[in-house]
């Protein structure tokens, strides 16, 4: 499923063929006059567990706009929970919404307790435009929500154990491709100097691999560079044409398009951003036939929807960074059936996760 900013007729008739379209379970569609909030939570597959996903705050165009988007969400994270092992379902929340101007303590408390009426199938964390403070008022109405500060028995910043799963994907396609996982030869380019990104480049530099890294704001490089005055700083459209070994997007989603990958000159692509190919069938065709290694984006950003997993059992940061690790034979596997069956790496990695909801659901194993 792709956003589209197409208009679509949002009746309740054309919202169950949609849900029909993926197999999404439940659709809630929350509105609350007093405070403003719009909001729709999906529910894709609650067969492993309750649907995880993230709350984002948007401004979207219209409501036809924020359905597309919250489907095709909550439907990846039943993909990515089922691929890491968890027994977590897939869902998302979207509220529509300014995230800069639009955000009352009263907004979020509501928005709880819409949570709370789904009695634990759908637990909501952190996306784009929130913050902790939002997942804080969340918490005031309902327990189903992670992401919490650490101060209040939370896992705090996801966002260093996704940058150490993207490292072990990123090692596991190295072996595959090049025979070994050493990064010391290695040049890759690191585009985004956000949270994942500066992490990331952090387990690189110190493994000795040569880091080029873009971003658009000079302070976020500003601070990799501090840290770490190895990192190559190169400017934003600089980065995809870079001759390098690997490419890692840890910016936007969509990055590997009809434009970009005639300019690619990498062998492994490996990074955090969601939805990294802009079709997914076409473009991740196009990187098999360019003979370039896809670790697949929702394979490799794992470690965050880990992390929040084990704030769910009485969080433990070791256990959380040992799980995330995972990843690393995770990936061999997807790389190895992918060879082995000659198909896409992003099609294995859908594959053995629609199997090992399949294998539960047929064994009376359902959440
Ligand atoms: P972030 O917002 O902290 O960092 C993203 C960075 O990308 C920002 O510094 C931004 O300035 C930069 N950027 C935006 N457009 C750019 C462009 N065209 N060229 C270069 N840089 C650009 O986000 P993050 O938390 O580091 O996440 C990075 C990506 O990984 C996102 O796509 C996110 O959805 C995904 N992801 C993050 C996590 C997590 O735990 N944080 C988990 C899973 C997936």
């Amino acid at each position: 499923m792709s956003l589209t900013t197409a208009e679509k007729p949002a009746t309740s008739g054309a919202v169950i063929e949609r849900m029909k379209e993926h197999g999404h379970e439940e659709v809630l569609f929350c509105n609350d006059a007093a405070t403003g909030l719009r909001s729709i939570i999906a529910l894709h597959d609650t067969t492993l567990g309750p649907a995880l996903g993230g709350t984002r705050m948007w401004p979207y165009a219209s409501e036809a706009e924020a359905l597309e988007d919250v489907l095709r969400l909550s439907r990846g994270m039943t993909y990515k929970s089922a691929l890491a092992g968890l027994d977590l379902g897939g869902g998302k929340a979207v509220i529509i919404g300014d995230a800069r101007t639009g955000k009352t303590e009263a907004m979020f408390r509501r928005f709880g307790r819409f949570v709370e009426s789904l009695n634990g199938r759908y637990i909501t964390a952190e996306d784009v435009g929130m913050s902790v403070t939002e997942m804080v008022n969340i918490r005031k109405e309902t327990q189903y929500v992670v992401g919490l500060p650490v101060s209040m028995g939370g896992s705090g910043d996801p966002s260093p154990v996704t940058a150490y799963g993207v490292y072990c994907g990123m090692k596991a396609a190295a072996k595959f491709a090049y025979g070994t996982d050493d990064l010391r030869k290695r040049k890759v380019a690191v585009q985004g100097a956000g949270n994942v990104g500066h992490h990331l480049v952090g387990y690189l530099i110190k493994d000795g691999a040569t880091v080029f890294l873009t971003d658009i704001h000079d302070d976020k490089l500003a601070a990799v560079k501090k840290e770490h005055a190895a990192v190559n700083i190169v400017k934003p459209d600089e980065i995809i044409g870079l001759d390098v070994d690997i490419y890692s997007p840890c910016a936007l989603g969509a990055t590997i398009n009809d434009q970009t990958l005639p300019q690619l000159k990498c062998s492994v692509v490996a990074g955090s951003a969601n939805n990294q190919l802009a079709d997914e069938e076409k473009h991740g065709r196009a990187l098999v036939d360019k003979g370039i290694l896809y670790a697949p984006d929702f394979l490799v950003n794992a470690g965050g929807i880990i992390n929040c997993a084990w704030e769910r059992r009485g969080y433990n940061r070791d256990a959380a960074l040992a799980q995330t690790e995972d990843i690393y034979r995770t990936a061999q596997d997807i790389f190895v059936r992918s060879r082995e069956e000659r198909i896409p790496t992003y099609l294995a990695a859908n594959q053995a996760a629609e199997q090992r909801i399949r294998s539960m659901r047929q064994a009376g194993l359902s959440f």
